[in-house]
């Protein structure tokens, strides 16, 4: 059941400890940088000082812009011992370049293998890997960890919905790595093919990369016949394998063995309580090459430090809710992208695909929502079809507070993308 059961299942105690001895060497390690030598000496750290956990708070954030600008400044070994780089996907800007020593890919690799036997995956499971390769961690993370715990791996790549309909056919697949909206396309190619995902061999999905509601995990259970368990990493903190969920899908652990985890304020920057959302600000605790300490993530979640019936006392995290970055403000309101899908995924006529176009008309936000609707649905009468709209009109407006323009669409006319959803078109210049 566990990969690495003394790890997995360690007390407080000894898990603050290990941290604690962890940070250490990660500080004398990242004394190496300019970048954090500079800032160690400003704020009087050192491995040798540092005491407690609350020490270490004195350090100030590492943020994005820090890892745009400093770039090899954070090098803590020398570029000739680091052995790969990856880069964000850049979906909010200027893309982050992280640089890997061989132990670095290595012990990435465990951590992706850890949280994979932990949902359920073994050697014997024939493994698909749904996601980009190249600079985007999704792909090559969970391919090495596959391979590390010893799946048949089948390094499929992103897109081209038919070949990957082809290869589960062909080799028999019983678990997929997949992004959340990619999932619910899929399906599309399933049934123009007349095939039923439930028939096949299929038991387990991995989904993450993006953030997906509840009901979205339940539409991929439901039509796959899977469990489907939320995974959660960023390209600067290796990638996948931060937090993930385990078999009782109830948050996910974050290894706090390699990971020092905090949530805060995004404003005042104090720590939130356990339950309220905040930002999520990681420290590696193991990483040789270009550890980062404090990084400010940008995503919103929060916290659960109640033990879990699966016996592992890493701290679970709640679904991302979305990043600080991401936010909305329509009508003066604030909004996250994922209410939206929240209401719309709850709804058995709504098919897979939405967009939402905002624009400005005399100074005044306008929110179109455009919604496909499952072919069955959509070929009921105008009466029907008004209904719906309206349905979904208030739907929309008890959760957000405002008034959308809904529009439904036939099924399969939105664009889409392979890689993560873009589902916010804002035309408000
Ligand atoms: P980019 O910032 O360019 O998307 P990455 O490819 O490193 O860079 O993606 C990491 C980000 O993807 C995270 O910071 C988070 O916003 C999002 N993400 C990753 N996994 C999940 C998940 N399970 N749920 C929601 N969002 C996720
Ligand atoms: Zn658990």
């Amino acid at each position: 059941m566990y990969w690495d059961r003394s790890v997995e299942t360690l007390k407080a105690v000894a898990l603050n400890q290990l941290q604690l001895e962890r940070l250490r060497e990660t500080v004398r390690q990242a004394s190496n940088s300019p970048f954090y030598r500079k800032r160690f000496e400003k704020a009087g750290l050192s491995a040798e000082s540092l005491k407690s956990l609350e020490d270490f708070r004195r350090l100030p954030f590492t943020t994005k812009d820090d890892l745009r600008i400093q770039g090899l400044k954070m090098l803590c070994r020398p570029l000739k011992e680091m052995v790969r780089l990856h880069a964000s996907s850049g979906t909010t800007g200027q893309a982050t370049v992280i640089y890997y020593t061989r132990a670095d890919i290595a012990a990435w690799a465990d951590l992706v293998a850890r949280s994979m036997y932990m949902a359920g995956l073994r050697p014997k499971d024939v493994f698909q890997n749904m996601m980009g390769y190249g600079l985007f961690t999704g792909g090559l993370g969970f391919h090495h960890g596959a391979e590390r715990l010893g799946a048949l791996t089948i390094p499929a790549g992103a897109g081209n919905s038919l070949r990957q309909v082809q290869l589960m056919l062909q080799f028999g697949t019983t678990a997929i790595h997949i992004i959340p909206s990619y999932a619910l396309y899929l399906l599309n190619t399933f049934a123009g093919r007349g095939l039923d995902p439930r028939g096949l061999p299929l038991r387990l999905a991995f989904i993450g990369a993006e953030p997906h509601s509840a009901d979205t995990r339940r539409r991929i259970e439901a039509a796959y016949g899977v469990k489907a368990y939320n995974s959660y990493g960023l390209s600067e903190m290796n990638g996948p394998g931060v937090a993930f969920e385990c078999p009782e899908q109830n948050g996910m652990h974050v290894w706090e063995d390699s990971f020092l985890l905090e949530v805060i304020d995004p404003r005042t920057e104090e720590p939130v309580a356990p339950g309220e959302l905040g930002e999520l600000v990681f420290t590696n605790l193991t990483r040789q090459g270009m550890p980062l300490l404090r990084y400010r993530t940008r995503d919103l979640a929060s916290y659960d430090p109640t033990p879990c019936p699966c016996g592992r006392t890493h701290r679970r995290i709640s679904r991302i809710r979305g990043r600080t970055d991401d936010m909305l403000i329509i009508k003066g309101v604030n909004i996250f992208p994922i209410q939206i899908e929240q209401v719309l995924m709850a709804m058995p006529e709504v098919a897979t695909n939405y967009l939402v176009e905002l624009t400005r008309q005399d100074f005044h936000d306008q929110m179109h929502v455009k919604v496909e609707v499952k072919e069955s649905f959509f070929k009921e009468d105008l009466k029907y079809l008004q209904g719906l709209k309206r349905r979904i009109t208030e739907a929309l407006k008890s959760e957000l507070l405002i008034t959308p323009r809904v529009e439904l669409v036939e099924p399969h006319t939105l664009p889409r993308s392979e890689g993560k959803a873009v589902r916010i078109v804002d035309r408000r210049g």
